[in-house]
């Protein structure tokens, strides 16, 4: 686990378990920890709670989830007594396939005990005193939110900034471009997404250039294989959206 702390009260904790680095961030306010995504189970949320309170002594906690993707949820049951926040297409989602998901990855759990769903939803917005914004922002999958620290001017877009270019699945680009659009009208000074590094507006401008052209059918030149993979997963996905239309 590496700890990296980004302006004056976030704590951004990566984790490699997974073919890419994986985060869970938290917001470190005077009375309450805010806790972005759960990630595997419940043995790395221990560790990052041994970490704050070493640190920063108890707090009382709130957990959000970021979309409901298994490899940000499955650690929610270490927060079962506590607020447990996601938009409300996430909760459903996780009834619906959280099982089939659990099945499918089973060996990447660490410290699994069980899936535990938000127990506080909204559709929205939902704004903290503490300065904290919790807005939707589908683009990734249509449950996304993303969280603006506005004391620290840092914005945690979940899965929907990646490096270099972002996955797509789910169908609605033209909103997944919109949700981008928007984070730069914030003009957050820092992002960070559930599998980058801590980033400025460069990737968000990248990612929103990207699905322009791809939106387009504009050729988009790539060399690097790893990324052509994602790329070509992406020109198919959109296909098949197309294809669907036509019908
Ligand atoms: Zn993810």
């Amino acid at each position: 686990m590496d700890v990296q702390i980004v302006g004056s009260r976030g704590i951004l904790f990566t984790f490699y378990d997974l073919e890419m680095p994986t985060n869970v961030y938290v917001i470190n306010t005077i009375g309450t920890y805010f806790i972005v995504d759960t990630y595997l189970g419940e043995d790395p949320m221990i560790a990052i709670e041994d970490y704050l309170i070493e640190h920063f002594g108890n707090k009382k906690k709130i957990v959000i989830n970021t979309h409901s993707d298994w490899d940000h949820i499955w650690g929610n049951s270490y927060f079962e007594d506590n607020l447990i926040i996601s938009h409300e297409k996430c909760k459903e989602d996780i009834l619906k396939n959280g099982e089939h998901f659990l099945k499918e990855h089973s060996r990447l759990k660490r410290g699994f005990r069980k899936l535990v769903v938000p127990n506080m939803t909204f559709k929205e917005k939902i704004t903290f005193s503490e300065g904290i914004e919790i807005f939707h922002s589908p683009g990734h999958s249509v449950d996304s939110i993303s969280i603006f620290d506005r004391v620290d001017n840092v914005l945690y877009a979940g899965d929907n900034i990646e490096y270099p270019i972002p996955f797509i699945q789910f169908e609605d680009i033209k909103g997944y471009i919109d949700t981008l659009r928007k984070y730069l009208e914030l003009d957050a000074d820092i992002f960070i997404g559930g599998h980058t590094e801590v980033e400025n507006a460069d990737i968000v401008k990248s990612n929103k250039n990207y699905l322009e052209k791809l939106l387009c059918g504009n050729s988009i030149d790539i060399e690097d294989d790893s990324i052509k993979v994602v790329h070509e997963s992406n020109s198919k996905f959109l296909d098949s959206i197309n294809s669907n239309d036509e019908r």
